[in-house]
């Protein structure tokens, strides 16, 4: 059934970087939700896949024409340590399409199978995980966020053992690409630089085309990856987001979000908040994810020394004038992010005092990071009773809000305009934990999907109000706050 049209590039253009293997099939295939959006985007027969000869394509019983199952190699460094060899362990790449834009995405499964990487792990995912994936993605796709996605998710009919027996799933992951930042440590480590070389080449043709012509495009594509990945990284803080894993493994070459395990929503705003059960550390608090960002881009950097300069010191030096410019690019963006959630439109020197100054606040009073930005567009506007709402102590925030107003003196628009401006940009909506909890829950424990596909709508508008929707932006009570942990679901 040729229901994708694929062509595959990384298959094609890189042997020796993957391992061609097959899909296993599972046995009792039901598809249990389909992305008919995304489809659409990619330019599929979404009337195709929804029938039970998609769900065995879906599934991975039946291998859709054109597809060419790899398992990417991959290393990486996790929570600081370094893993000569992870790849593909529970994943496979099919192939490439041209969505109808032309950008080229991965389709790939998670949870179909062993691989020559899985070492001891079964190759297969868990229904909650996957689900969970599905609904991140969706979630920050809507928040302007860039992101891996979700095609499909199907259930096995299997049970895969993991702390509890649970239904096992496969999820097509529709991504720009799935290189990584440990794709270039594996053939680093090996010091295989006619690999790297090739890879190199084939993410600047990918992801970078412009770049080429230049000078130095080796140069050129670090600052360039580096630039994504700070104003990624912004974004996440600017909605309060924690990844959770941020090893070198799960940071993408393209800029996209990848790996959503033990990933969560913050609700009241404390910047050492930690939700993975394993990061026991605090490694990737949240306050710590620029700092993470940083160390993972100096490892990139070692892995293209060899491409940046034949000359091991002057590469060195090139390489480390780059990273360091990190900070600065991340500030940059984090600021500009901050200047739209507070309705700012120009730029004025003391803008970032007062964004820091205003989360220090919600900091000490333990406000809910969604709601404070979100009453403050209606403050904007006029109305300030619901952001007086969320703090214990008023004093605080009526001084803040007068330097706020002055400031905002200095800005062009109407308060309407203002108010309307800054609700594009401080979502309603956020996948918070509580709810997500309660949406998988339904799915995997009653067979309801209802809740879950409610929520994915939901969270398909987050700058909207959605009236009849308002029980899903409301925070969790302080009790499951205090105690919620987040597994990595493997
Ligand atoms: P992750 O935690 O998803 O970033 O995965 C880290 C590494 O563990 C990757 O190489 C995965 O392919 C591998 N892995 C995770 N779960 C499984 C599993 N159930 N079976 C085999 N390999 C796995
Ligand atoms: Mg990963």
């Amino acid at each position: 059934m040729g229901a994708f049209a694929f062509d595959n590039s990384y298959a094609r253009d890189l042997p020796g970087l993957y391992t061609p293997w097959h899909l296993t099939p599972v046995r009792r295939p039901q598809l249990l939700k389909f992305n008919r959006a995304l489809a659409a985007e990619l330019g599929l027969d979404a009337a195709a896949l929804e029938t039970p000869a998609g769900a065995q394509i879906l599934a991975g019983n039946h291998l859709p024409t054109g597809a060419e199952p790899i398992a990417q190699a991959y290393a990486g460094h996790q929570f600081g340590h370094f893993s000569p060899q992870l790849g593909d362990g529970r994943a496979l790449l099919l192939g490439e399409v041209l969505d109808r834009e032309g950008r080229r995405r991965d389709i790939a499964f998670k949870g179909s199978g062993p691989t020559p990487y899985s070492r001891a792990g079964d190759g297969r995912a868990a229904l909650g995980p996957v689900l969970r994936e599905y609904l991140m993605g969706e979630a920050m796709q809507a928040l302007g966020i860039a992101s891996t996605r979700a095609l499909a998710v199907v259930r096995t009919g299997e049970i895969v053992e993991r702390d509890m027996p649970q239904h096992g799933a496969v999820l097509t992951r529709v991504a720009a690409s799935h290189v990584r930042v440990g794709t270039f440590q594996f053939f680093a480590a090996r010091q295989e630089h006619d690999k790297l070389r090739r890879l190199t080449d084939y993410v600047l043709a990918r992801h970078y085309p412009e770049l080429r012509a230049g000078s130095d495009p080796v140069l050129a594509l670090l600052e360039a990856v580096c630039q994504r990945q700070a104003h990624l990284v912004a974004q996440w803080m600017s909605v309060g987001f924690i990844h959770g894993v941020m090893n070198t493994d799960n940071m993408t070459l393209s800029g996209e979000t990848i790996d959503y395990g033990p990933c969560a929503f913050m609700d009241q705003y404390d910047p050492a908040t930690v939700f993975s059960s394993i990061d026991r550390q605090g490694r990737y608090a949240y306050a710590n994810q620029p700092a993470i960002l940083g160390w993972n881009l100096a490892r990139l950097a070692e892995a293209l020394l060899p491409l940046i300069d034949a000359e091991p010191q002057r590469a060195l030096e090139r390489a480390r004038a780059v990273i360091e410019g990190v900070e600065g690019r991340f500030a940059q963006a984090w600021l500009s992010l901050q200047r739209a959630k507070l309705g700012l439109a120009s730029a004025q020197a003391q803008d970032e005092a007062l964004a820091l100054d205003w989360l220090s606040m919600l900091q000490s009073q333990e406000v809910d990071h969604t709601l404070a930005y979100r009453h403050l567009a209606a403050a904007a506007g006029g109305d300030e009773a619901l952001l007086r709402g969320l703090f214990a102590d008023p004093s605080p925030l009526q001084a803040w809000l007068e330097r706020w107003r002055a400031r905002l003196d200095a800005e062009p628009g109407t308060p309407a305009q203002r108010c309307q401006a800054m609700r594009q940009v401080n979502p309603a909506f956020v996948p918070r934990n509580h709810l997500v909890e309660q949406v998988l829950e339904a799915a995997t424990e009653r067979d309801d999907l209802a809740p879950f596909e409610r929520f994915v709508q939901v969270l398909s508008r987050p700058f909207e109000d959605q009236p009849d929707a308002a029980e899903w932006g409301l925070p969790p009570s302080p009790e499951f706050r205090r105690t919620y942990r987040t597994f990595c679901g493997t």
